[in-house]
């Protein structure tokens, strides 16, 4: 709630109340229910959450869910994600063991099936999780959202991922709602900025 912030500088003391955090200002009704309310409790962060992909199988073994690829948990996609690698990985098993393929070259599928489903939204969520300062992409698109409810929502779906980011950031929609004349200025923006690399286009890869 204080990304950046020092944690002298953030509010504390059994009378802090939780009207501290401007941006519920900014949240219509909500804001006004968290102003009524009265910190009963310190609040609990968990700022160290690793992101990290592991090489999910070997000689005798495999990994799904949490145990092979761990992401911040600010987009709530770690569930859906474990599902899926189970059932891949039960494909890649039943192919393997079953002759229709080497095992290891199922294995080998299940991994790269695994990561080119996880990528673009890992990416996506390691960005978000660094809380570093909008890009002016970012801030175009949330310019865009604002006040559009059933946009808003499609964005929240993204998040919760009911919504395929792929679909979401399409050159298409991102048209649809920022309009031409923004996509061109942010486009030649673009052009005109160093490439810089993030953390989040380099997952660190853990041995398991
Ligand atoms: C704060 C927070 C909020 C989150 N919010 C969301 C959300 O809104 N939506 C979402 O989709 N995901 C969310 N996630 C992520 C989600 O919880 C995980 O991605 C998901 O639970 C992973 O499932 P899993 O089965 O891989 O691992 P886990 O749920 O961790 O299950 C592994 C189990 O194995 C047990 N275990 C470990 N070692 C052994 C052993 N040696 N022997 C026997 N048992 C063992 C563990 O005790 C654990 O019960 C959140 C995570 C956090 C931390």
């Amino acid at each position: 709630m204080w990304p950046g912030r020092s944690r002298s500088s953030r509010p504390s003391g059994p009378t802090s109340r939780a009207t501290s955090c401007a941006p519920w200002t900014l949240a219509g009704d909500l804001g006004q229910r968290v102003r009524a309310g009265r910190r009963a409790e310190r609040f609990r962060a968990s700022p160290d959450l690793p992101s990290l992909f592991r090489r999910p199988w070997g000689p005798g073994w495999a990994l799904v869910g949490d145990a092979g690829l761990v992401m911040d948990p600010i987009t709530g996609q770690g569930i859906g994600d474990a599902l899926r690698d189970a059932e891949l990985l039960a494909e890649a098993a039943a192919a393997g063991l079953g002759g229709r393929q080497p095992l290891q070259a199922a294995l080998a599928g299940y991994e790269r099936a695994r990561d080119a489903a996880t990528l673009p939204m890992y990416e996506f969520t390691t960005e978000l999780a660094s809380f570093a300062p909008p890009t002016a992409e970012q801030q175009a698109l949330f310019g865009a959202l604002a006040g559009r409810q059933a946009e808003i929502d499609r964005f929240l779906g993204v998040l919760t991922g009911t919504v395929p980011l792929a679909d979401f950031q399409s050159p298409r929609n991102l048209l649809r709602l920022l309009g031409p004349r923004a996509m061109t200025r942010l486009a030649l923006g673009r052009l005109r900025r160093p490439r810089q690399g993030t953390a989040a286009a380099h997952p660190a890869v853990a041995e398991p």
